[in-house]
């Protein structure tokens, strides 16, 4: 029976990760989450962990005496989502925290020997050097949850020997304002970018697929997780959300993984592998999806996808710098506090004072988090 600690419980994958562990039987070991007493309590009952972590210090001493009558301990702040992944008893620490406060717990679990499954990108977009070094000296892996690099991880299972991977096409719903012009941009509301066409998601990854910021943090993923140059990475619109990414070998032939857009799958699959078994996900039936289309992205008014490229070909600390812009950006459209064109335009602003620094420690990434947050509150006179 495999058994796992879950951090970031409480969102949109972290619930359906518990909906895998309950049709699998998997022991869950720990939960963690930020503030959500309510629903991670009627978790607590129902999976029995033996530790719960809530980083909010009020939202932790409620749950303490809410689970009194039960031998779960309960831990606050990041040490204790930290404590969560990393000295709970599971063997695979699978990360759903949304942003880069999950970076910590990932290098913790990663250098206590935990294999991870990885939904949290903001870590690797953040921290990729530091997560991948630490992967490979405690030789973990580091296993893809997003649906893109679940599709990507699954066509690479079966390279041929001898065989050159020659590109990578990672597919993109295009969010609610595909085809949207610049003029009517301006005029969108956060009720309008909530409304994604194919996915049910948290609202910051859903903002970020609204402005496409999330494909460019996919591309960053994707640079570390298979190792390859920020050019071998194309991006092609296909809102039926069915092919979840494709491989191109030197040869031309073309690899794809489908299916219906499901999240359970891949998380599933992450914590599975190297097996496979049945899944809750809905048999793809050909004939009912019909057609399905491919359209080039819009650089020009969606221009997050180019920010997340030119940061990681520029490397050092500059993709930290434009995830966490665009995690202050995002918060600030969300409270209502900037426009939804304001965002690329913070970011690629704040990115400007990120400190030139090639080599880089998990310290300098935390001070750039605060200088860019700092940043983008300047630009919006907050
Ligand atoms: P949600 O907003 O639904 O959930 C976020 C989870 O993280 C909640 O459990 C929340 O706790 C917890 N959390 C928030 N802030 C902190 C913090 N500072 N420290 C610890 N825990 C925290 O997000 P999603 O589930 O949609 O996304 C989670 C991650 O997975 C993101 O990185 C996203 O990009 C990625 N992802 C999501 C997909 C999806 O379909 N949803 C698809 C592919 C990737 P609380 O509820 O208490 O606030
Ligand atoms: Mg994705």
């Amino acid at each position: 029976m495999k058994k796992i600690n879950l951090l970031g419980s409480t969102g949109s994958i972290g619930v359906q990760t518990l909906d895998v562990a309950r049709a699998r039987g998997y022991k869950i070991e720990s939960l963690a989450a930020f503030s959500n007493v309510d629903i991670i309590e009627k978790q607590i009952r129902e999976f029995k962990p033996a530790y719960a972590a809530l980083v909010d210090e009020k939202a932790a001493a409620d749950l303490k005496v809410r689970v009194a009558d039960l031998p779960v301990k309960v831990y606050s702040g990041l040490e204790g989502v930290s404590f969560c992944g990393a000295e709970a008893e599971g063997e695979i620490t699978l990360n759903s925290v949304v942003g880069m406060a999950g970076l910590k717990p990932t290098l913790d679990a990663v250098n206590a020997g935990k294999i991870i499954a990885l939904a949290n990108k903001e870590t690797l977009v953040a921290g990729g050097k530091l997560v991948t070094d630490a992967a490979k000296k405690n030789n973990v892996p580091l296993l893809p949850v997003d649906s893109e690099h679940s599709a990507i991880f699954q066509c690479l299972l079966g390279a041929p020997r001898n065989s050159a991977l020659k590109r990578i096409i990672l597919t993109a719903s295009g969010g609610p304002f595909f085809g949207k012009t610049r003029a009517e941009l301006e005029k969108v509301t956060l009720a309008d970018a909530l409304k994604h066409p194919s996915w049910s998601m948290g609202q910051k990854i859903t903002i970020d697929s609204a402005t496409m910021f999330n494909k460019g943090l996919e591309l960053i993923e994707a640079v570390w997780l298979f190792d390859v140059s920020p050019d071998m990475i194309d991006i092609v619109v296909h809102r039926e959300s069915i092919v979840h990414s494709l491989i191109e070998y030197d040869d031309n032939s073309v690899i794809a993984q489908l299916g219906h857009p499901d999240m359970r799958l891949p998380i599933q699959f992450a914590i599975t592998y190297p097996d496979r078994f049945p899944s809750p996900e809905k048999q793809l039936d050909l004939w009912e999806v019909g057609n399905l289309s491919f359209y080039k992205p819009d650089y020009e008014n969606f221009p997050c996808m180019d920010i997340c490229r030119n940061a990681i070909k520029k490397g050092g600390l500059i993709p930290a710098a434009v995830n966490c812009a665009n995690e202050e950006a995002n918060l600030l459209f969300r409270q209502g506090k900037i426009s939804f064109l304001q965002i690329p335009e913070f970011i690629s602003k704040a990115a400007e004072y990120a400190p030139d620094k090639p080599d880089y420690t998990l310290q300098d990434v935390l001070d750039t988090d605060i200088l860019m947050r700092e940043k983008v509150r300047e630009l919006a006179s907050i």
